[in-house]
C-alpha cells in the first residue's frame, strides 16, 4: 500500500462533529467570550516584573538573609523614578535604619553637596545601596548578604534605566563589578554595569575622614557629568 503523509486539512471534520467527539472524549475547549475572536487575555507588557510599588513591598518583608532580624526597617531607596543618575552606596547606617532612607546622616549631607556640585538636587537622582538592611555595627556586607539582596537592586536598575551609575566606595564598586580590585584601581578604569557606564569614587563617609581626597572625587564627578552630557557610550 502506498504510504500517505498526514494531512490535517484532509482529515478535518465538520465543526459540529469535531465538537461532539471532543465532548465525548471529555476535552474542554476554551471558547471565545461574547463572540469576540480568540481572546488571548489582557495584553502582557514586555516587562512583566514587579513595579516600583510591588518591589518596595517585597523588600519591606524580605527575610532572604539574617540582617532582617536586626533591622528597624528596610531602606529601599529614594529619588526620582525618571532619574538619569543612579547613586549606589554600601548599606544603611544607624540613621538610615532609623529613618528608612539612604544617606541621611553626615555622609548624606556631603553627598548632597557633591551632587549640587554637578548641578543636581537630591530629588533629581536616585539613591540606593548594595544592602537594604543595616549590618550590625556598620560592618561590611557579607558576600551572602550582598548576593541575597542583589535581585532587589537589579530590578531597581531595570526599572530606572539610568544613563550613569555612580558607585560610592570600595564595597559598592567591588560588588557591582564583581571584583576585588582596590578602589584606586577601579577609579582609574572605565566600567559598565549591564551596559550602563559606571563611575567609582570615594564614599562620602571616607571623604569626611580624609577631606584631601575630595579633589580626586571631584575628578570622578566631572566624569559623571561628562557622561551624562552625552559623551562616552553605552557598551
Ligand atoms: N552609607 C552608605 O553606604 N549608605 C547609606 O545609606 C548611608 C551611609
Amino acid at each position: 500500500m502506498p504510504v500517505r503523509e498526514y494531512n490535517p486539512a484532509a482529515c478535518a471534520l465538520p465543526e459540529d462533529l469535531r465538537l461532539y467527539y471532543l465532548d465525548v472524549m471529555g476535552i474542554q475547549l476554551w471558547q471565545p467570550v461574547d463572540g469576540r475572536p480568540d481572546d488571548d487575555g489582557p495584553a502582557l507588557s514586555e516587562d512583566s516584573g514587579p513595579t516600583w510599588e510591588q518591589l518596595e513591598q517585597a523588600v519591606a518583608s524580605c527575610t532572604r538573609c539574617g540582617l532582617h532580624a536586626s533591622r528597624t526597617q528596610t531602606v529601599f531607596g529614594v529619588g526620582s523614578h525618571g532619574a538619569q543618575l543612579l547613586i549606589i552606596g554600601e548599606a544603611p547606617g544607624r540613621d538610615e535604619d532609623l529613618q528608612g532612607e539612604p544617606f541621611v546622616g553626615r555622609a548624606g549631607q556631603l553627598l548632597n553637596a557633591m551632587l549640587a556640585a554637578i548641578g543636581f538636587r537630591r530629588e533629581q537622582v536616585y539613591i540606593a545601596n548594595i544592602l537594604k538592611c543595616r549590618p550590625p555595627n556598620n560592618r561590611d556586607p557579607g558576600p551572602e548578604e550582598a548576593g541575597a539582596c542583589n535581585q532587589w537592586l537589579q530590578r531597581q536598575i531595570e526599572l530606572l534605566q539610568p544613563r550613569v551609575i555612580l558607585a560610592l566606595g570600595r564595597v559598592a564598586a567591588q560588588n557591582l563589578l564583581s571584583t576585588d580590585q582596590s578602589l584606586g584601581a577601579l577609579r582609574a578604569g572605565q566600567h559598565s554595569y549591564a551596559g550602563i557606564p559606571l563611575v567609582a569614587t570615594y564614599h562620602p563617609a571616607y571623604l569626611l575622614r580624609k577631606p584631601i581626597d575630595k579633589r580626586k572625587s571631584w575628578q570622578d564627578l566631572k566624569r559623571v557629568k561628562w557622561l551624562l552630557d552625552g559623551n562616552g557610550s553605552r557598551t
